[in-house]
């Protein structure tokens, strides 16, 4: 392993540099994990990636990944059973059974929560603020509106970038003190290290990606990735 290089007060200056980090392979088969396979995800995919995509693009781009994962990721949700009329007559209809939460990692989760919206639009939406300690890496809770009565089945944290797993490790355990019966992660990119963190930490919860990419740089950002996913979305480059 090489040494991590350190700034004057001994910190990392380069918090994953000769950190070890697994390969795609060894983290492609982890329990609980679903990778999308649907070819109109790897063609959003391609043009989110793009450095020439523009943030109202990309923003929108978000919101339809959004809104696909939502649509994996609700896949076996519980159902109960619902008397209704239609203008024919009576018949036993279905609706999800239990509120949906969604937990928007601030501030990049946003648009993923918005594509979710599109899908369950009467989701109840818990925003999160968790921001990355840049030296450490280290997550740090500075904004939480989650309400105190809780009546969901599930609830889904999402945050586009999967990278060292900070982040999405420290959402799931806020969202455990709330006794909420199934927790889920649902990003965009991961990277293989976060992945398995994330897996290990959590490996009660499911985890809903678009795509696994190959590794972290030494700052911790995704290759090849897309950049900066709350910069991109909202323009503050
Ligand atoms: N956050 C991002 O926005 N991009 C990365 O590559 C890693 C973390």
């Amino acid at each position: 392993m090489t040494e991590t290089t350190t700034s004057g007060g001994g910190r990392p200056s380069l918090p994953m540099q000769g950190v070890p980090q697994p390969s795609r392979d060894e983290v492609l088969n982890l329990p609980r994990v679903h990778i999308s396979s649907h070819p109109v995800m790897a063609h959003k995919m391609t043009a989110l990636r793009d450095k020439n995509t523009q943030p109202p693009e990309f923003y929108r781009l978000v919101k339809e990944i959004g809104a696909l994962l939502a649509y994996e990721a609700t896949a076996t949700l519980a159902l109960e059973t619902v008397p209704i009329e239609t203008p024919m007559g009576p018949m036993i209809g279905e609706r999800l059974a239990g509120g949906i939460g969604v937990t928007p990692i601030l501030r990049a989760g946003l648009g993923l929560a918005e594509g979710f919206r599109e899908v369950i639009p009467d989701a109840q939406i818990w925003h999160l603020g968790l921001r990355r300690d840049e030296q450490t890496l280290e997550a740090m809770e500075y904004y939480n509106q989650l309400p105190h009565r809780v009546d969901l089945q599930v609830c889904y944290a999402v945050d586009p970038m999967l990278a060292t797993g900070g982040s999405a490790i420290d959402a799931i355990n806020v969202l455990k003190r709330r006794a909420i019966p199934r927790l889920c992660y649902v990003g965009i990119i991961a990277a293989p290290y976060g992945l398995l963190k994330l897996s290990q930490t959590h490996p009660d919860i499911e985890i809903y990606i678009a795509m696994l990419d190959e590794s972290l740089n030494d700052v911790g950002y995704i290759l090849p990735g897309l950049g900066d996913a709350g910069d991109r979305q909202f323009g503050t480059f």
